[in-house]
């Protein structure tokens, strides 16, 4: 069973791909894992990978097609996999049909783990470094006990840039734009199955797995 894994960050992809994992056997595929395998095992799409991941630049599909289509045929993917990180678009999305299609193969399922923009600002704006000790902070989920004051060392906290409410919504909506026609896309398959990604962690798995286990 071939699966994808869709959620804007802060949805909880990785978090609940790592316990689906156990549950169900499926193999965990993100894209980051195979540049780096590839890269360090010297493939020869590894080599043509790796200028575009040193460069910070986007991977050509058709490198990081090749590696999923090598990834998938290993033993860990006997029972399937799920695929994380990939497609992000709709152009990636077709590629992925037609290679997959070719090699006999085609996705089952993907689920998309739907959890609302603001929600998610929150999640991953919320976070503040410690100067002195590198401790991180949470205002929500860990917050130190006196505010901007860190508890380890007494330093001051401070804000990435990153984690700043504005800069996190801009790269949000970067995601929810290419999201749309994705989601467009296995709905007219009829293979998007939505999950509320607003309930606690546990809630979210056992609604996975009964989707994935239907
Ligand atoms: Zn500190």
């Amino acid at each position: 069973m071939y699966v994808i894994l869709l959620g804007l960050p802060g949805a909880g992809k990785g978090t609940q791909a790592a316990r689906l994992k156990a549950q169900t056997g499926l193999a965990h595929v993100t894209t980051g894992e195979l540049f780096r395998e590839n890269i360090r095992r010297g493939t020869e799409l590894g080599r043509k990978a790796q200028p575009f991941v040193e460069s910070g630049r986007l991977v050509p599909d058709e490198i990081t097609i090749g590696m999923l289509l090598d990834r998938i045929r290993q033993p860990d993917c006997g029972r399937g996999c799920m695929l994380d990180g990939f497609p992000r678009n709709l152009e990636q999305a077709r590629a992925l049909d037609t290679a997959l299609a070719a090699d006999g193969k085609r996705i089952d399922k993907t689920v998309y783990i739907r959890v609302p923009t603001e929600e998610l600002v929150g999640r991953l704006a919320g976070r503040w470094n410690c100067r002195g000790c590198g401790a991180v902070y949470h205002e929500v989920n860990q917050p130190p006990r006196a505010a901007g004051v860190c508890d380890n060392c007494g330093a001051q906290l401070y804000q990435r840039e990153d984690d700043k409410p504005q800069v996190v919504r801009t790269r949000l909506q970067v995601n929810v734009e290419q999201l749309q026609p994705l989601l467009a896309h296995y709905r007219g398959q009829g293979k998007l199955l939505e999950i509320d990604g607003l309930r606690d962690v546990d809630a979210v798995t056992e609604d996975l797995g009964a989707v994935l286990a239907a």
